[in-house]
């Protein structure tokens, strides 16, 4: 029951072929068999997800309107609110937080009928590329134990590829739902900015943030995208266009179909397995008709750097908050009001998290704010242009999402550079405000997976979704999953 994909999932709810009880709880069972091994989640909970499923089933037996999701497990990054339910963003500093709200997508989750089964595990507040940046635990890919699920959703797609949960939401600012989708061999999807909420998303940096989907394939992350696209005037940055019942139109064609491939993608860096089957993708699409042609971003060598100005430079002003007054943890001891907010800091923060807050910090300042903050706008204006330019060529823009497949746990930590060039194909989407999806594409030759990224004009989402779909119902990398007793 666990191995299916959502969409059958809810076909066999729907069909009354087995209870929302009955899945629940199958879900929570293979959570307590596999989760000594894969560590995908912060909290489960079991009896808030049983009751939520009898709750469905008994609406279902009375006749009641149900939701779209009515009746499915779905695990969610704890970097969302849920009210009344723990939210630590894997920090120390909010390991008692217990917001009095539900994220916008939450509610949605919930008006959807879906069982909130549990909060997955992050890299904390959502800065890294493994997981291993959590206060808590460090998760591990289902395929291979000895590495990284990627990040910083590594929580939520671990969770899916394990089986553990059919749907996940995760969070992406330069990457962390399409890399970590990428090395579990899952679907992730970063909408367009601005097609969901991010109200109750614990802000990291605000003009890159986004919510959106995993899944095993393509049509449950369009499902699961329905339910939480759309304007919410409680987000400013949210935009009032209508959502097309991504889900309905996936089989269509997208004729004619240009698929652009950035010569910047393939370059220095990249991992020969990722490159043969990413290339081995492009072949097919050209089977099947799509003329697959050369594009550039030439500005594309600068993400990096201007993502790590603009990025710390906002995450330096968000978690500015955690003072030890108003939110989390507050020092034991301490002199006065100054002494008391530094030791609050000090002790609530891991490493990665006070690197970046420096880092935003020293950019910021006076002095500085020319010399690095607005030039990293002015570079990402210009790595927009780009993409604008090249979408004029194409549907949609193909290449790899991840330069390597996972990596060995420990292998990157002392190096947060290296960490960093994890992101190096994926960043641009985030700058540049754009739609990206990672879908699975092949394994290397030791059994780990690999992900081809597509990225498409914002709130394209729909033509992205049947392009991934078309090399989808031509492959079965989405049907393999990982041996795990
Ligand atoms: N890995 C990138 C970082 O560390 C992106 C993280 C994310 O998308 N939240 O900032």
């Amino acid at each position: 029951m666990i191995e299916r994909s959502a969409a059958a999932l809810l076909d066999s709810l729907s069909r009354g072929e087995m209870s929302a009880e009955a899945l629940t709880a199958a879900f929570l069972a293979a959570i307590r068999q596999r989760e000594p091994k894969v560590r995908a989640f912060l909290h489960v909970d079991e009896a808030g997800a049983l009751e939520q499923a009898r709750a469905v089933d008994l609406r279902r037996q009375r006749g009641e309107p149900l939701g779209p999701l009515a009746g499915l497990p779905v695990a969610v990054k704890d970097l969302l609110c849920t009210r009344g339910q723990r939210t630590t963003c894997a920090s120390k500093v909010l390991e008692d937080f217990v917001p009095p709200y539900d994220a916008h997508v939450v509610t949605r989750l919930k008006q959807a009928g879906a069982i909130l089964i549990g909060k997955t595990n992050l890299d904390e507040f959502a800065m890294g590329s493994s997981t291993e940046n959590s206060a808590y635990q460090v998760t591990r890919n289902p395929w291979d134990l000895e590495r990284t699920p990627g990040g910083s959703s590594g929580g939520s797609a671990a969770a899916v590829a394990a089986g553990e949960a059919p749907l996940a939401l995760g969070t992406d600012t330069g990457g962390s739902i399409r890399q970590p989708a990428s090395l579990c061999g899952v679907v992730g999807l970063k909408p367009t900015y601005g097609r969901v909420s991010r109200l109750g998303l614990v802000a990291f940096a605000s003009s890159l943030d986004q919510v959106g989907p995993f899944a095993h394939d393509v049509a449950g992350v369009a499902r699961l995208l329905e339910v939480i696209a759309g304007h919410d005037p409680r987000d400013s940055t949210s935009v009032d266009r209508p959502v097309p019942p991504y889900s309905q139109s996936l089989e269509r064609p997208v004729k004619p179909l240009a698929i652009g491939v950035p010569r910047e993608h393939f370059g220095a860096g990249l991992d020969a397995a990722v490159e043969q089957a990413v290339r081995a993708a492009l072949a097919l699409y050209q089977r099947l008709g799509a003329e697959v042609k050369e594009v550039s971003l030439p500005n594309s060598p600068h993400a990096i750097a201007a993502y790590y100005l603009v990025a710390t430079a906002e995450a330096s002003s968000n978690l500015a908050r955690y003072d030890g007054v108003h939110y989390g943890h507050r020092a034991a001891v301490y002199d006065d009001l100054i002494h008391m907010v530094e030791r609050s800091r000090g002790e609530g923060f891991g490493a990665e998290v006070k690197r970046r807050i420096m880092l935003g910090t020293f950019v910021l300042s006076a002095g500085y704010k020319d010399a690095y903050y607005l030039k990293a706008l002015k570079v990402r204006r210009l790595i927009r242009t780009d993409f604008d330019r090249a979408f004029q060529e194409c549907e949609v823009i193909a290449g790899p999402t991840s330069p390597t497949p996972a990596f060995k746990i420990g292998e990157r930590t002392d190096d947060p550079l290296t960490m960093y060039l994890s992101d190096v194909y994926t960043i641009g989407a985030n700058l540049a405000g754009i739609a990206g999806i990672s879908i699975p594409c092949g394994f290397t030759g030791t059994g780990l997976p690999i992900g081809l990224q597509l990225q498409a004009p914002p709130f394209e989402e729909e033509k992205l979704l049947r392009i991934a779909r078309l090399y989808e119902r031509e492959t079965d990398w989405h049907t393999r999953r990982p041996k795990l007793v």
